[in-house]
């Protein structure tokens, strides 16, 4: 029968920089189930080389390591990863345990990345009181003794119950006192029928052991077993293990995904300012994306219920430059159109169905000890229907009123709140720049458009407004409601055609322009597309700054939590258990940082809305996309530090200092 482990002229070099250190220098050893084996020598002898390629933490760079005979050699990291888990147990002189948990969490760790389903608590308690801990179940490896924790540690090794326990040193760091009670615990565990190889330079602790193996220069010098301290008995049906048969069981397994996130929360909250800062980039740009695409689509949204409000077959007809205000147009370049214009176009029966002057103005309006400054637009009779404007409440203006210059108003929702305080204004007499009007009514509510307010607005008569308001002779504009929508084209250049003979202006110039809906609505569409591409260029910004401040600080956690990834290594963790648990974190704090910036954002717009006056809309799609986006970022940016994390060897992780 085959020995339980078999080293054949095992050689084992590393190389820091151009120097090579040869710690192992063909050690061939076997060692039966059954045994208490110290391995003791000076520092730097090799010990802890031995052991960690024993203990399958390291690879020989020469020589095979059989395990009941079976080469172990051609076994992959995470095969190997699997024998671990299932047949070894450590203790390391630096105890190794995870600070943040408490320690029946430290104790079943290595149950998570098994294959096995146990109320692993139970099993962890059970443990911890075989090595005395059960007073300390609650406790966190900090409030501990030293002695304590490494119970804790042997606790763990034990869990899974293993074939061989393999110990680093684990008096090193404790007082006589504290050693010779764990030395007492692993003779009984040997007494018990557990193989236990164990690493030490005190006479003392090796005494314990049934067998010494003296190492020199990175060679076994002696080797001799105590009379009387054979292995303990071969326990029946245990010696054997098919080395390819560990149970790993999935990554969604045992509750480590839950663990996981759990773990990355815990490992975010106990930096809270680093987090912050590391998320902030993802935070602002998730707030003004959620609150500009609110912004947006509050203005679209309202420019098409006003686009709906005013009809699709409408002309507006304004005096001025279709260009940028501003413009050298030089004196008399802006068409004055007056009530004959309107006759005129409105006289293309065929294609118009009404025509209405209107004049703009800003009005001081007062009531009581109240005044308001408001937009004062002046307007015909057929402006009623036309832009649907007749009031619910009170009505509109009669034609003969309108021809009379009547002092009459009808006022804006926003007119009603801020001068009547919301009481009915009809019959009220108020003052618009001095002079004495009598309220006739209340326009129907219409809404922001973009940022302006249109139900901030007086309608007076056209008429009044000229002559007896704002003292103007000419009119603003004209609006033209054509007869049918396809006539839209046709009417648009009869009236150019008109203008422009009226007023005997040439053909290239452009001091009147001529807006149909179509117009409006083209332009929506653009400043939409403008928007949507301003909106993908902050996302795509804000994302990759965002998303490089979280993968500096996933490298940061990466190298600080070093000896964490070697303690999960060694304990059974496969390379995507590491990738999983450090990919959780990184999109953890990306979509805290989302989620913050979401309320934010929310936060923002509400504010614009209720401050500012501005439409705004929050959409579903927004914050679906704006956490699809964290989400997207966490993975991509936290890929790389976590596939660093899941590449450390086992020993180079717990070596780390
Ligand atoms: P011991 O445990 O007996 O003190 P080790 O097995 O730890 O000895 O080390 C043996 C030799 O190998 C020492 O000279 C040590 O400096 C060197 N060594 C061990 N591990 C590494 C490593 N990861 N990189 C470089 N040198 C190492
Ligand atoms: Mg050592």
């Amino acid at each position: 029968m085959s020995s339980m482990l078999e080293l054949v002229d095992v050689h084992r070099t590393y190389q820091i920089g151009d120097s090579t250190v040869h710690a192992l220098r063909g050690v061939s050893v076997t060692i039966e189930q059954g045994e208490f084996v110290a391995i003791m020598g000076a520092s730097g002898s090799g010990k802890s080389s031995l052991l960690q390629i024993l203990g399958l933490l390291d690879k020989p760079d020469k020589g095979e390591y059989l395990i009941f005979g079976n080469n172990v050699n051609t076994l992959s990291e995470d095969e190997q990863a699997g024998v671990r888990n299932n047949v070894a147990g450590f203790v390391f002189q630096q105890f190794h345990l995870l600070k943040r948990m408490d320690i029946v969490d430290n104790v079943r760790l290595p149950y998570i990345y098994s294959g096995i389903k146990e109320d692993f608590r139970q099993e962890a308690v059970k443990r911890l009181k075989m090595v005395g801990l059960e007073q300390r179940i609650d406790h966190t490896p900090n409030q501990l003794s030293g002695g304590e924790q490494q119970r804790v540690a042997i606790a763990r090794a034990l869990v899974r119950d293993p074939l061989i326990i393999f110990a680093d040193e684990p008096t090193g760091n404790l007082d006589t006192k504290n050693s010779a009670e764990i030395m007492k615990i692993l003779q009984g565990l040997h007494a018990e029928g557990k193989t236990i190889i164990m690493v030490t330079h005190e006479n003392e602790i090796a005494a314990y052991a049934g067998r010494v193996i003296a190492m020199r220069d990175g060679i076994i010098v002696s080797d001799e077993r105590k009379p009387g301290m054979e292995p303990t008995a071969k326990v029946a049906g245990e010696s054997g293990f098919d080395i390819r048969s560990a149970e790993m069981g999935s990554l969604w397994q045992n509750g480590r995904f839950i663990g996981f996130i759990a773990q990355a929360f815990q490992a975010i909250l106990a930096n809270k300012m680093r987090s912050f800062l590391s998320v902030l980039g993802i935070l602002v740009g998730v707030a003004s994306v959620i609150a500009m695409m609110a912004l947006g689509d509050g203005a679209k949204e309202a420019m098409q219920e006003q686009l709906k409000s005013m009809g699709s077959n409408m002309l507006s007809i304004r005096a001025g430059s279709a260009k940028i205000r501003g413009a050298a147009q030089g004196a008399g370049a802006i068409a004055r159109f007056t009530f004959l214009d309107v006759d005129a176009i409105a006289s293309l029966h065929t294609l118009v169905k009404n025509a209405s002057g209107v004049v703009n103005g800003n009005g001081m309006i007062v009531f009581g000890n109240k005044n308001w400054t408001t937009s004062l637009n002046g307007v015909g009779y057929d402006y009623g229907t036309m832009r649907a404007t007749i009031p619910s409440i009170g009505r509109w203006f009669t034609p003969e009123e309108i021809q009379t210059r009547q002092k009459l108003a009808i006022v804006g929702v926003t007119v009603v709140k801020q001068l009547f305080d919301n009481t009915n204004p009809i019959g009220k007499t108020v003052k618009i720049n001095r002079i004495n009007f009598t309220v006739i009514g209340i326009a129907p509510a219409k809404g922001f458009s973009g940022p302006q307010d249109q139900d901030d607005v007086v309608f007076i008569p056209v008429t009044t407004a000229m002559y007896r308001v704002l003292g103007k002779t000419y009119l603003s504009g004209i609006f033209v409601e054509v007869a049918q929508p396809n006539l839209i084209q046709r009417t648009t250049s009869a009236i150019n055609e008109l203008i422009r003979k009226r007023h005997r202006l040439k053909a290239d110039d452009d001091s009147f322009n001529i807006r149909d809906m179509t117009e409006v609505q083209q332009m929506l569409s653009s400043t939409t597309q403008t928007m949507s591409l301003l909106l993908g260029s902050i996302a795509a910004i804000s994302l990759v700054v965002g998303g490089i401040g979280i993968m500096n600080i996933m490298l940061v956690s990466v190298t600080e939590r070093t000896r964490e990834i070697g303690l999960r290594k060694a304990i059974g963790a496969r390379k995507n258990d590491i990738m999983l648990q450090f990919l959780v974190e990184s999109v953890g704090m990306t979509v805290s940082g989302g989620f913050i910036g979401i309320i934010l954002g929310i936060g923002v717009s509400l504010i614009l809305s209720f401050f500012a006056g501005w439409a705004v809309k929050t959409s579903l799609i927004s914050v679906v996309l704006a956490t699809a986006f964290s989400v997207l970022t966490g993975i991509f940016f936290g890929l790389w530090p976590a596939r660093k994390a899941a590449d450390l060897k086992p020993v180079e992780a717990l070596r780390y200092e």
